[in-house]
């Protein structure tokens, strides 16, 4: 069995419009990496840290935390180290916790001969995002694990599903260069919804999930829509109408907040698509003076991976 590996630890969409706190999906086109090697010495340690000024202690690092979770479990008796290679911006609400949570469990569990399913991965990644927002939420760690889009269908117990992805679905996704922290993102939320808001919502999510089976577009487009969430949190975010309406115009499926933003993500058919989408955005933010990171992507259906 090897001793190391290097892994690709995919950035993640989390929300997808409707889908608060219970739909993601994993990006092919930014994602941070990482070497995970079996040490003698018992526990996590990690030696190299590049790309952002995050902090090094086991304790204080997701990757740690989420490690330590796995570890507490495991019969294995000595330890792991872990070198970060961060290119995802923390706080860019593309996942950059879950990406080192992620990683760090998913590399780990496949040096070990794979004792762990890839729900118990989540469940230790899980600790992960708590350590970073106050929440153990698994709508960023899932997709990082399964791939593809998933859906928390329930947290007690954690109940996973990994959901079809279209073949022609691509992600346009632009991070204006303001950071919100999940934990002050959620502050902000209202803890009661209407019942007429809950109607639409989850008559939306039921639309997706049917659109996104049988790979209706047109369904999918009319789906991507948020009565609950994206009302509060889009004030965080500069240009938020604008951003959305252009996407919209040049024709995006759907466009809105990822995760807890700024980040904002819009889905179309075809790459060609998502390229008008994203110069639709860079139109938005360049006339005001935003700068930005840009990335088109198709969707990632194994999520985190051997490089
Ligand atoms: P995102 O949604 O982009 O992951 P969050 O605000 O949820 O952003 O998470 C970032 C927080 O997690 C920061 O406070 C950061 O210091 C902390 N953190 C700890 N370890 C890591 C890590 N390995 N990668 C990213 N963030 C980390």
């Amino acid at each position: 069995m090897e001793n190391e590996i290097k892994v690709f630890c995919s950035a993640t969409i989390a929300n997808i419009s409707c889908g608060f706190d219970v739909l993601g999906l994993a990006l092919d086109g930014i994602g941070d990496e990482m070497i995970v090697k079996k040490t003698i010495k018992k526990g996590i340690t990690i030696t190299k840290l590049t790309g952002q000024k995050l902090p090094m202690e086991t304790h204080k690092n997701v990757a740690g935390v989420a490690g330590l979770a796995l570890l507490s479990v495991s019969d294995y008796n000595g330890g792991f180290e872990i070198e970060i290679h961060k290119k995802i911006k923390a706080g860019s609400g593309i996942g950059s916790s879950a990406a080192s949570s992620t990683g760090a469990v998913w590399a780990m569990n496949k040096l070990l001969g794979e004792p762990f399913t890839n729900m118990e991965l989540v469940k230790f990644a899980m600790k992960g995002e708590e350590l970073a927002s106050g929440v153990p939420h698994a709508d960023n760690v899932a997709p990082g694990i399964y791939g593809g889009f998933t859906l928390v269908r329930s947290y007690d117990p954690l109940d996973i599903i990994k959901i079809n992805t279209p073949k022609e679905l691509y992600a346009t996704v632009i991070h204006p260069q303001i950071e919100v922290k999940t934990s002050d993102s959620r502050k902000i939320l209202k803890t009661n919804i209407s019942l007429s808001d809950g109607i639409k919502q989850w008559g939306n999510v039921g639309g997706l999930i049917a659109g996104l089976y049988t790979e209706d577009y047109d369904l999918i487009s009319r789906s991507l829509k948020d009565h609950i969430v994206e009302p509060i949190r889009s004030i965080l975010i500069p240009a938020f109408d604008a951003v959305k309406s252009e996407s919209m115009q040049v024709g995006a499926l759907g466009c809105g907040i990822s995760g807890s933003g700024p980040s904002i993500f819009a889905l179309s058919k075809g790459k060609e698509n998502a390229l008008k989408v994203a110069a639709a955005m860079k139109g938005v933010y360049n006339k005001i003076g935003i700068t930005y990171d840009i990335y088109v992507s198709s969707i990632n259906l194994e999520g985190v991976k051997i490089m």
